[in-house]
């Protein structure tokens, strides 16, 4: 057969040795390790039951759940459960056609306009992927011959959408304006367009960027600057919008914001926010954001929308999601644990516990003592800092949260 004839001195896989073969490049998947992962007992692809909430029912026993992003634990509230459900009776289950040539609901338009209020910025464009956002916006904004310049600890699909604009990657030491400093001094010269992508909370390290510092670095070397707000918008803030508002930066001080609606915001999808013109050229004209991509669906829509409006109208959820997790970094810290680079205020708390199988193991035990959490290894991380993530919720009790820690620590002894 034609795909096992020798090309030049490569030979041309199977398709069952494909997996194999990809794995073994350079590939950034944590099964590059060997598919026998999955065979051995693992966390991952746990079935479970009910609502992502603070309590999940997984293998029939109900754990206590620190792997879901449902922090303002408005995935299961019944009121943007209801709000879905209307848009469904309403709009059907699928908007059925990218909004450039089939039009676009209200619901589109509507959660916009709050996301562009939200930053003060002109305008938003909603997307059908958190993932999908980053990769669709970098390819779009970026290409030869420009420069990426990202924080070493940015999130994969960011580091994907640099793979798709073909333009040179460039990371500087994780949330340090003297790195990104040198950084540029070195090379801003040698591009056209240069854009510092940054994260508002880090997603494996629960730390804060240091924005306005890091945002007059970029500005002074005539950059522009991206912030993915994926942990850090319905976390960070009086009223959930974001490290701008946690800063008091102004919205226009960054030039695109993004964020993902899979968090906080309890449903599915990305968002774009800046000026007029910009979102108009991505509306317009960027791949995936909206053409050539089915625009997201009306539940997903209306669901954001009203967990959208609940952050608004009770604020407590905002307080008590930071006043946990800021008991869970202070117990963990207590009990000895190693927070890494940790920040109260953001919505996680990352344990450090070293190499895989320690990493693995500890998180296969939390388990079986009834606590769900997730274990993260190489190559999401350095070798040496396997780590087990807790997500808080503010939802969770602090008998839940003590439990967690003592249990963890427990084991870590
Ligand atoms: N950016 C960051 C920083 C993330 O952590 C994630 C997912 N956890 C994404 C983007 C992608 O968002 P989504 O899962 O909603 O596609």
């Amino acid at each position: 057969p034609t795909n096992q004839v020798a090309a030049g001195e490569r030979r041309v896989a199977t398709i069952e040795e494909l997996p194999q073969v990809v794995l073994s490049g350079e590939r950034d998947s944590f099964l590059a390790a060997g598919l026998a992962l999955l065979d051995a007992p693992n966390p991952y692809y746990l079935p479970h039951n009910g609502v992502n909430g603070a309590e999940v029912e997984i293998l029939g026993r109900t754990m206590v759940n620190f792997a879901g992003y449902n922090y303002l634990g408005l995935a299961g509230d019944p009121r943007v459960q209801a709000a879905a459900a209307e848009a469904i009776g309403t709009f059907g289950t699928s908007a059925s056609a990218a909004r450039l040539i089939g039009g676009e609901l209200p619901l589109h338009a509507q959660l916009e306009e709050r996301l562009a209020a939200a930053y003060q910025v002109d305008d938003a464009v909603v997307t059908g992927s958190g993932f999908l956002t980053n990769a669709a916006a970098l390819a779009f904004l970026l290409g030869e011959g420009d420069l990426a310049v990202c924080d070493s600890l940015v999130h994969n699909s960011i580091v994907s959408g640099t793979r798709w604009a073909g333009c040179r990657r460039m990371s500087f030491q994780h949330n340090d304006p003297d790195a990104l400093e040198a950084l540029l001094s070195r090379s801003r010269r040698h591009f056209g367009t240069a854009l510092v992508v940054l994260e508002g909370v880090y997603s494996m390290d629960g730390d804060v960027a240091a924005l306005p510092e890091l945002v007059e670095v970029a500005r002074r070397h005539e950059c522009f600057v991206m912030v993915d707000e994926a942990h850090s918008f319905g976390v960070l803030g009086e009223t959930g919008a974001g490290i701008h508002e946690h800063t008091g930066l102004a919205g226009t001080d960054v030039d695109l914001w993004m964020g993902t609606l899979s968090k906080s915001m309890a449903s599915y999808g990305g968002y774009l926010a800046g000026s007029r013109e910009l979102m108009a050229a991505m509306k317009m004209s960027a791949a995936g954001i909206s053409l050539y991509a089915a625009a997201p669906p009306p539940a997903q829509m209306a669901a954001a929308g009203a967990a959208f409006d609940i952050m608004l109208a009770e604020p407590g959820r905002l307080k008590q999601l930071r006043d946990n997790q800021a008991q869970m970094l202070g117990a963990a810290r207590a009990a000895g644990l190693d927070t890494g680079l940790a920040q109260p205020g953001t919505p996680l708390v990352p344990v450090i516990t070293g190499g895989t199988e320690t990493t693995m193991r500890i998180c296969l035990a939390l388990l079986d003592q009834g606590i769900h959490t997730t274990a993260i290894v190489h190559p999401a991380v350095a070798e040496t800092e396997g780590r087990l993530r807790f997500f808080v919720t503010s939802e969770h009790t602090p008998e839940q949260i003590r439990r967690a820690v003592a249990a963890t620590a427990r084991l870590m002894a």
